[in-house]
C-alpha cells in the first residue's frame, strides 16, 4: 500500500527522532526526544528557544550566547539620549532557564553538519539533531580600510549592537562640548533596523537640545534619502529641532581618519567632534556557511527556515536575506523565532509545518523622551512564490508624531522582551 504524505512523513521523524535519542546519548544519555542547539541568544534565537520548550517540553534545548545577560537594541537609542538606562534595557537569561533551556555562556566558533554538533569557544562541542542560528549582523569593516583594527573600533563607535558600545557612546556625547558637531553615517540599506539611524538623531538632538543647544548633528546617509517613515522625521525634526539636524542623502563613507575624527566620503571630508559610524552589515560571522544571497545574507525555505545551503539548519533574524517588504527588526526576529520553532517541533515528531505562516511587523521611534510614530505591517507566505508578501492595505504608518504612541512603545518594548525570554 502506498504511502501517503503524512504517514511518510511520520516515518522518516521516527527515523530522525530515533536518531536524535543516539545524537543525545553519545553527549551525557538523555532521555530527551532529541536536542535542538540554538546560535545566539538575542530576539530570533531566545524566542525559538522558548516557544520549542513551550511546545515540547520532550525536546532537549541548549542555548549559545557569550553574553551574561540579554541587551536589547530596541530603546537602546533612549539611553543615548539619557532617558533610558542600560538597567532598563537589560533582561536576564534565568527566564529561558525556567522553561528548561539549558544556557551555555560560550562563543560558537563552528558548526559541523556531518557530525551535528556546534563547537564552542571554550566548553565541549554540543551535539544536535537540528540547530537554530540566530547570531544578528556583524561589520563588513573590509569596505573601510582605517576601521580594521581593535584600536580604532574602540574609538570610532557603531553602538548598532546595544551593550558596552552604547554606554562608550552616551559618555562620548556628554563629553562633547556645547557647540560641537555629531556625525552618524548610514550605510545602503539592507542593514538592520531601516528606522534606527533616524531615530537615533532624534534622540542625540533632545539631549543636545537640554543640554547642548548650539551642537549640530549632520547624517551622513548612503541611501537617497530617509529610508523609513521619511516625512514623519523630517516632520519631527522641523518642529522639534529646528535647525540642529541636517540631512545629507548620497553620501557614501569610504574610510575614516580615526585620529582626526574625520568621515572621508567619496566626494569630501566631514570632521566630527563625535563620529558614529553604521559600517555596511552582513550575516552574523557563524552564519558565513550558509550565506547564498549577495555574498552577504542566508536564504532560507520560509516554511521552516531550514538554510538552503544546509539541511538541518535554519537561520533566523537580521542574518536572513529578507523577503520583499521585510525589515530587520526584532519584531521580525521574535516572529522568525516563533514559525521556526513550530516547524522545527512538526519536524521531530514526523508532523508536516504550518504551509501559510503569517509574520506581523511593528516599528516604534522615539522622535524625543516622549513622542513617538510607527510603521506595520502583515506578512503572508505566498505558496506560488514560496516568499512572504506584505498583505496589501494591512499595515500603516502613524498620521503624526504623538504622545500616545510614547507610551505604546515602551509597552510593545516590555512585551517583546517577556515574550522572548520570561
Ligand atoms: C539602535 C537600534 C534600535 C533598534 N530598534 C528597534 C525597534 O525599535 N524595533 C525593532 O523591531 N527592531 C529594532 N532594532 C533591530 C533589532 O535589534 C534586530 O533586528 C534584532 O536584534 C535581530 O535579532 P537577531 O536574533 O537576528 O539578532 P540579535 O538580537 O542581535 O541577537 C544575536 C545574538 O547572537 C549572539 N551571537 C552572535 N554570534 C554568536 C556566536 N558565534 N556564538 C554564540 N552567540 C552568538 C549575540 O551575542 C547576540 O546575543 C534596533 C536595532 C538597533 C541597532
Amino acid at each position: 500500500m502506498a504511502m501517503n504524505r503524512r504517514q511518510f512523513l511520520q516515518a522518516a521523524s521516527a527515523g530522525a527522532a530515533l536518531t536524535g535519542i543516539a545524537g543525545c546519548a553519545g553527549t551525557g544519555g538523555s532521555a530527551a526526544k532529541a536536542r535542538v542547539a540554538v546560535v545566539g541568544g538575542g530576539y530570533g534565537g531566545a524566542t525559538a528557544a522558548k516557544y520549542i520548550r513551550l511546545l515540547d517540553s520532550d525536546i532537549e534545548v541548549v542555548l549559545i550566547e557569550p553574553n551574561e545577560a540579554f541587551v536589547s537594541c530596541p530603546i537602546s537609542n533612549m539611553v543615548l539620549g539619557g532617558f533610558r538606562t542600560m538597567a532598563d534595557i537589560t533582561t536576564p537569561y534565568s527566564g529561558l532557564e525556567r522553561h528548561g533551556v539549558r544556557v551555555v555562556r560560550d562563543t560558537a566558533t563552528a558548526i559541523d553538519v556531518e557530525k551535528k554538533e556546534v563547537r564552542l569557544a571554550r566548553g565541549a562541542a554540543v551535539k544536535f539533531d537540528r540547530v537554530i542560528v540566530s547570531p544578528g549582523v556583524d561589520f563588513m569593516w573590509e569596505a573601510l580600510p582605517a576601521m580594521g583594527s581593535a584600536d580604532a573600533q574602540a574609538r570610532v563607535l557603531h553602538a548598532w549592537k546595544a551593550g558596552p558600545q552604547t554606554a562608550a557612546l552616551r559618555r562620548q556625547l556628554e563629553a562633547m562640548p556645547d557647540g560641537g558637531v555629531y556625525v552618524l553615517t548610514v550605510p545602503l540599506a539592507p542593514y538592520r533596523c531601516p528606522p534606527g539611524p533616524y531615530e537615533r538623531v532624534s534622540q542625540v538632538a533632545a539631549y543636545f537640545k537640554q543640554a547642548k543647544p548650539r551642537s549640530k548633528i549632520l547624517l551622513l546617509d548612503e541611501n537617497a534619502d530617509v529610508t523609513s517613515k521619511g516625512p514623519l522625521f523630517k516632520k519631527a525634526w522641523a518642529d522639534l529641532y529646528p535647525g540642529m539636524i541636517e540631512f545629507r542623502g548620497n553620501s557614501k563613507l569610504a574610510d575614516v581618519d580615526v585620529a582626526g575624527k574625520t568621515a572621508k566620503l567619496e566626494f569630501g571630508d566631514v570632521k566630527a567632534d563625535v563620529l558614529n559610524v553604521l559600517p555596511p552589515m552582513k550575516a552574523g560571522n557563524i552564519a558565513a556557511p550558509y550565506i547564498t544571497a549577495n555574498r552577504r545574507w542566508c536564504e532560507v525555505d520560509w516554511i521552516t527556515f531550514e538554510s538552503k545551503a544546509a539541511k538541518g539548519v535554519h537561520v533566523l533574524g537580521d542574518s536572513l536575506q529578507i523577503a520583499p517588504a521585510m525589515p530587520k527588526s526584532a519584531t521580525m526576529a521574535n516572529g522568525h523565532g516563533k514559525v521556526c520553532a513550530a516547524a522545527v517541533v512538526n519536524l521531530l515528531n514526523g508532523e508536516s509545518p504550518n504551509p501559510s505562516p503569517t509574520l506581523i511587523n511593528t516599528c516604534y521611534s522615539m522622535v524625543s523622551d516622549k513622542l513617538a510614530i510607527h510603521v506595520a505591517s502583515v506578512h503572508k507566505y505566498d505558496i506560488n512564490d514560496r516568499t512572504f508578501k506584505a498583505v496589501p492595505g494591512s499595515g500603516g504608518v502613524s498620521s503624526a508624531m504623538n504622545e500616545a504612541e510614547g507610551a505604546y512603545t515602551m509597552n510593545w518594548a516590555r512585551n517583546i522582551w517577556a515574550d522572548t525570554l520570561s
